[in-house]
């Protein structure tokens, strides 16, 4: 159980044993091992930042996983709760949507999200072979965005609720994640320290998880918090001008 790092030509993948072992093909990628220089060194994949060498990290990451880069759909995140179903008629049309969660059940269409901080979660019917990706910060979060995908891939493509697993990949953590009282006020899991207020983003998912009916031994936390590790993942809360790490999962 649980999570290792792969090094492949040169660059450094989290992945999930779980999925690791069914050969289900899927990453978590870090900073090591790419094309990237300064705020953004080296191996940012958020095609919408500034970065010039982004799409060229992206395309080696697909290629070191042996995803198809033509067929690679991701969205122009914008913290709300729109969710795509990718197949392999419209996979050029959801590309550069407007949106924060992908679902497919096509085989050789990796689906994938941009993250900084905010909660990466891979979402897998292991038996139905149904994958969704997610983006969740606070907003999302708030928003249920895990809960929704999940009933989508239950309502829209029969996914089978006892066969899903629900994977969350490095984050900001409730160790570093202060918010302000506002948004404290929103959350259950929440602590206050020290005259600051903090939100676990981990509980929150895992609670929609939990409340729809995912097994608790079907949801995998990484555990690992960006901004305690900069060295390895991007995370805003240091410095907003930087790379986002990818997570892409495909049949
Ligand atoms: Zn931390």
């Amino acid at each position: 159980m649980g999570f290792g790092y792969l090094n492949i030509n040169g660059s450094l993948y989290l992945k999930n044993n779980e999925l690791y072992d069914l050969g289900i093909k899927h990453f978590f990628s870090t900073r090591k091992g790419g094309y990237s220089i300064g705020n953004y060194s080296e191996f940012n994949l958020g095609l919408y930042t500034e970065d010039e060498s982004a799409e060229k990290n992206l395309i080696k990451a697909l290629i070191d996983n042996t995803m198809n880069v033509d067929k690679a759909v991701f969205l122009r995140q914008v913290h709300g709760d729109e969710i795509y179903i990718v197949d392999r008629e419209n996979y050029t049309e959801i590309r550069g949507k407007f949106g924060d969660a992908l679902i497919t059940k096509d085989i050789g269409i990796p689906i994938g999200v941009f993250t900084a901080d905010c909660v990466p979660i891979i979402v897998v019917d292991y038996t139905n072979k149904i994958v969704a990706a997610v983006h969740a910060g606070w907003k999302g979060t708030y928003k249920k965005i895990l809960k929704k995908t999940i009933e989508k891939m239950i309502m829209e493509l029969n996914a089978d609720i006892e066969n899903i697993f629900v994977i969350l990949g490095p984050a900001i953590l409730s160790c570093c994640f202060e918010v302000g009282e506002d948004v404290f006020n929103k959350f259950n899991f929440k602590e206050k320290r020290d005259g600051k207020y903090y939100v676990d983003l981990y509980l929150e998912n895992k609670k929609q998880a939990v409340d729809l009916g995912i097994l608790e031994k079907n949801i995998f936390l990484s555990n690992i918090c960006t901004k305690c590790n900069n060295d390895l993942f991007y995370s805003y809360r240091v410095n907003n001008n930087t790379g986002r790490i990818g997570t892409f999962i495909s049949l």
